[in-house]
């Protein structure tokens, strides 16, 4: 296909059609008679932020016969947590909330930080550490996840090796395009991640939900079809998915960067860079005050409604839509609104990082103990 889309989860994927994406992988929209029947739908749902899944009905099932099922997620510790990994975070969270009978696998993608960023194994202990202090200061239950390092997870290095007998270097790279080793490698390692719930020691097969961002499908795709070469042999069901759509950073830019600072708002970050940060971020206000008044701000273009609002900051769907109308009709204009926006964030980073203060020691206990 000419234009086709391709998708790198280690990249600078950005999506402008969602509705390409779809077709061109096969990804299902999420639609309204499937969130029906999930026992209530998170803030990303409604506002259509996660936008489509594969195979979503296994978890569907699995909650309505009140079976069990897993959820799965992971980080590469290359960073302290920000937007993005919040919203995957709370997606995973989202959904062990749904039944008692979740249970929660979490990754700790420390040889790919290896393989795509250098980080050194020993660097990516502590960086996971801090990451799932805010995991839990999130609302992460300890007590319903097992969280492990992928260099220390013999059965899912094991299942790497296996898989690598599955694929040839041409699947590869007509699936990530041409990659250093080490990324195939690691692709195949979170391969094994993603199917780690189901083996035998974990009390195999059993429906798997994976919640990530649409660059990442790669990785679903992958998974998937080992998981079908291998239904035989080791009993693999599929992994379901979600896709949430990948946000732009605080000054409009399509992907995030470390290169630019100003566009990432860190979730232990100081009130002070914060406010900054959000005070400077990109919106759809029009060039003069009168301008807006007159001809109202374009909300569907601004970060401070669409990324910061509406994905993250304000839960009351009736509020959100008073504001998109204020902001249409000009009734508010953008320095009003920073400040309004600003009293929300700035309340909510005070609370996550008093939370956070508190949970080193459960976060290391998560990492260094066996659960389940
Ligand atoms: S008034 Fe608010 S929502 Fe509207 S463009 Fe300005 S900052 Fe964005």
């Amino acid at each position: 296909m000419a234009d086709a889309l391709v998708l790198d989860p280690w990249g600078t994927s950005s999506i402008k059609d969602y509705t390409k994406l779809m077709q061109q992988f096969g990804i299902e929209p999420l639609s309204e008679e499937l969130v029906k029947e999930l026992p209530y739908a998170h803030r990303l749902i409604r506002r259509k932020i996660i936008f489509g899944h594969r195979d979503l009905g296994i978890i569907v099932k699995a909650l309505q016969e009140g079976s069990e099922y897993a959820v799965m997620t992971g980080i590469k510790p290359s960073g302290d947590f920000h937007l993005g990994t919040k919203l995957t975070s709370e997606e995973f969270i989202y959904f062990l909330s749904l039944s008692p009978k979740a249970r929660g696998f979490f990754a700790v993608a420390d040889l790919e930080a290896y393989a795509d960023n250098r980080i050194p194994l020993e660097e990516s202990y502590q960086i996971a550490l801090n990451n799932l202090m805010d995991m839990l200061a999130l609302g992460l239950d300890p007590k319903r996840v097992y969280v492990y390092r992928q260099s220390e997870e013999m059965s899912v290095l094991r299942l790497a090796f296996i898989f690598s007998r599955s694929v040839t270097y041409n699947t590869l790279e007509a699936i990530y395009g041409q990659k250093p080793f080490s990324l195939y490698f690691s692709a195949l390692v979170q391969a094994g991640d993603i199917l780690n719930p189901q083996l035998p020691h974990n009390d195999g097969p059993k429906p798997t939900v994976v919640p990530v961002g649409a660059d990442q499908d790669p990785h679903i795709r992958l998974t998937r079809d080992l998981a079908s070469k291998h239904r035989d042999d080791l009993g693999f069901i599929p992994p379901a998915a979600t896709y949430h759509k990948l946000l732009r950073d605080l000054t409009g830019q399509e992907k995030m960067s470390k290169r630019n600072p100003m566009g990432i708002l860190y979730l232990n970050e100081g009130l002070k860079s914060a406010k900054l940060k959000v005070m400077n971020a990109y919106t759809g206000g029009r060039a003069t005050a009168e301008e807006q008044r007159k001809m109202g701000g374009e909300p569907e273009k601004c970060v401070i409604f669409v990324e910061l609002l509406s994905a993250h900051f304000l839960e009351d769907d009736k509020k959100l839509e008073e504001l998109y109308w204020d902001c249409k009709t000009g009734r508010i204009l953008c320095g009003e609104c920073k400040a309004r926006a600003w009293e929300l964030i700035s309340g909510w980073l005070r609370d996550h990082q008093a939370r956070r203060s508190k949970m080193r020691d459960a976060a290391e206990r998560l990492l260094t103990e066996k659960t389940f």
